[in-house]
């Protein structure tokens, strides 16, 4: 799955939502066919919701974790 800058000039596909698309979610391991296109709102709502459940994984830790293997 990716996330690109929409080029196509649609609707965001959230619900009730009429701002024009700004970003795209492109994939192909979803059973149902085709992109989903979202504007900046509600990328940025979904963004953040999704934050509630999930913390983006640093590329190295910050601090060392003192472990038994240590
Ligand atoms: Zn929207």
């Amino acid at each position: 799955m990716i996330v690109e800058k929409a080029k196509v000039k649609v609707k965001c596909d959230a619900s009730g939502c009429n701002n024009p698309c700004d970003y795209v979610i492109v994939n192909k391991k979803f059973i149902f066919d085709g992109n989903i296109y979202l504007c900046a709102n509600c990328a940025n709502e979904l963004y953040h919701e999704l934050g509630k459940f999930m913390i983006p994984k640093a590329v190295k830790p910050i601090f060392k974790k003192r472990g038994k293997d240590e």
